[in-house]
């Protein structure tokens, strides 16, 4: 079991020091993970401290930590959001959309806003947002890819349908997509994606991959056998891990037996 997308630093919670370092890899452990990836937003670029990741995880060798960030995209940061990846050797890259054209849409305030505007619009902005972060050539994984739904409100035309475009472009490009169960916690109350979603990724032959979205060390894992059973039903095999960016497959299956 993996969880690729946790927050050492919450949303400036604490400091990325060893002890919170360990507090989160001790939680991976209890909670039965055998790898876990750092994933810290980018906007907090100077508070991080990749080495120490990487130097605190040679105490617990039963685990696989890996080195990620979470980058908001934004069509017009293509050129900046690769000079800032380039100046790190990351295991991967999180690609995520927070913003449409300048409209921070995840805050918990924005909810009336979200139902001011016309629904189907607001999906089809958001996912082309998606579409061309996935062609940007940044990114190895989708973070929380139907992340628009998180009040609840829902498009009059068939999600699979607003996301296809999207979708082909992420199959092209070879980009995994995450199961994240964060989604549970906001007023839609399912993951993202939600299962209907997860078969059409899975019928198009998308790679899956995890993450608990995890800003404090307790939700490390969150609900993650959880997903990785709605994979398992929806047909997926297997999990994409990186390492240095370069893909690993691992089986759904034996790590549910752990
Ligand atoms: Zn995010
Ligand atoms: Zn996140």
């Amino acid at each position: 079991m993996l969880d690729l997308h946790v927050h050492l630093l919450g949303h400036r919670d604490r400091e990325a020091n060893r002890d919170n370092i360990r507090s989160f890899l001790g939680e991976a452990l209890r909670k039965k993970l055998t790898r876990i990836g750092f994933a810290d937003h980018d906007y907090y670029w100077h508070e991080l401290n990749f080495d120490l990741i990487r130097e605190t995880a040679l105490e617990y060798p039963e685990l696989e930590v890996r080195v990620g960030l979470e980058v908001d995209y934004r069509e017009e940061n293509e050129e900046s959001i690769r000079r800032m990846i380039d100046q790190y050797d990351f295991d991967y890259i999180i690609g995520s959309v927070h913003e449409i054209k300048g409209w921070l849409f995840d805050y918990p305030e924005e909810e009336e806003e979200h139902r001011r505007r016309n629904p189907d619009q607001l999906y089809t902005d958001y996912f082309s947002l998606i579409e061309k972060a996935a062609r940007s050539g940044l990114f190895d994984i989708i973070g929380h890819i139907d992340l628009v739904k998180l009040f609840g409100i829902r498009p009059y035309t068939d999600v699979r349908i607003l996301a296809k475009p999207a979708l082909e472009v992420i199959k092209q490009n070879g980009l995994v997509v995450e199961v994240n169960t964060n989604g549970r916690y906001k007023a839609v109350n399912e993951f993202y994606p939600d299962f209907n979603l997860i078969e059409t990724i899975k019928q198009m032959d998308i790679a899956f991959t995890l993450g608990s979205d995890a800003h404090e060390f307790g939700n490390v894992g969150r609900d993650l056998f959880e997903a990785a059973k709605q994979l398992e039903s929806a047909g997926v095999r297997t999990l994409t891990g990186f390492t240095r960016r370069i893909p690993d497959i691992l089986p759904i299956k034996s790590q549910m037996d752990v």
